[in-house]
């Protein structure tokens, strides 16, 4: 449904976006993911027809974002990082508004806001000015505009920015919901999110695509190796490097901040075999260390984000 070729972004000398490739289809939930500066909105920005590219193409359906601007903005709904609200208004006579300059008749404009209510969770709030809102129900009325002319794809940049625990798992939701029947692409810092949220992630790094597949996929192509987290008491990390650092298997050993002056935490990476697991716990069991905790980290999206996206 939308192709990038070779995207190109510079502002003056500074290359923002570097030849990006991507493929996405329809129906997607599409997580962007990078550090800061990494040229995320960069990228939301060129493909809603924000501006142009430097260089590179996209073409969404049958439509190019330099020669078809106007259809493009029609396929998708934009929500900005900082979503454009009138403040004086309530959110019903400003839904009624974006309903109008969307060009919806009267009949449409009821059903349809009836219907962005329901999904965005507005019910109770229709009458309160949208200045006197919480960032997170801002943030639905924000969606809710964006989604007015019932687009085919939604763009969300940094949809949870700034929303505590219990509103990001509202908004998230709510995608969920949408990405039933749109394609979705969003940009977010908060890694838990994009796994939970998205079919897919992409992570973008200093303008370029470091990873793109479905979680799981990134998860397994980031090292067949796992860490494991080993809490000792009575134990002097010198000791444990030398006893564990021996057995085949265990590549290295690292110590953790401690937790107190009696106990040690060390993380080992290991090459992945239970029989390393049974090796560690058979020397554990040779000396006089307390054995407090001994657990698999998992590779979490987070480690996974870091590896990519460190420095060098
Ligand atoms: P963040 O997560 O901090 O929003 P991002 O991944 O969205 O970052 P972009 O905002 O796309 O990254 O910025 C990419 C690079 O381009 C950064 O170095 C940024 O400083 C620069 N940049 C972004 N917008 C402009 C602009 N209008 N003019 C000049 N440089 C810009």
């Amino acid at each position: 449904m939308i192709h990038v070729d070779k995207l190109t972004k510079y502002y003056d000398e500074l290359c923002a976006v570097d030849q990006i490739d991507l493929t996405i289809e329809k129906g997607e939930i599409i997580g962007l993911l990078g550090p800061n500066g990494a040229g995320k909105t960069t990228t939301l920005r060129m493909l809603t027809g924000y501006f142009l590219p430097t260089s590179g193409s996209i073409r969404i359906k049958d439509y190019s974002t330099e020669q078809h601007a106007t259809q493009i903005k029609q396929l998708i709904g934009y929500l900005p990082e900082s979503a454009p609200l009138y403040h004086g208004m309530l959110v019903y006579d400003y839904l009624q508004y974006v309903a109008k300059i969307r060009g919806l008749s009267e009949k449409d404009r009821r059903n349809r806001i009836r219907r962005l209510v329901d999904i965005c969770g507005l019910n109770h709030i229709m009458h309160r000015s949208i200045g006197e809102l919480s960032k997170g129900l801002k943030q639905r009325v924000g969606v809710a505009h964006a989604m007015m002319s019932d687009p085919e794809i939604l763009v969300l940049d940094e949809p949870t920015s700034g929303l505590d625990p219990n509103q990001i798992v509202e908004i998230r939701d709510i995608i969920r919901e949408i990405g039933k029947e749109k394609t979705v692409i969003l940009s977010t810092h908060i890694l838990s999110e994009a796994e939970a949220t998205c079919d897919r992630i992409v992570i973008i790094n200093k303008g370029k695509i470091v990873a793109d597949g479905p979680t799981e996929m990134l998860k397994q192509s980031v090292g067949s190796g796992e860490t494991l987290h080993i809490c000792l008491k009575n134990a002097a990390f010198d000791q444990v490097v030398s006893k564990l650092k021996g057995i085949d298997g265990v590549l290295s050993v690292e110590k953790n901040d401690s937790v107190n002056d009696n106990q040690l935490s060390v993380n080992l990476s290991c090459s992945g075999d239970e029989s390393v697991r049974e090796a560690i716990y058979s020397a554990i069991k040779q000396t006089e260390w307390v054995l407090l905790e001994f657990r698999p980290e998992s590779k979490s999206l987070e480690n996974i984000f870091r590896e990519l996206t460190k420095e060098n």
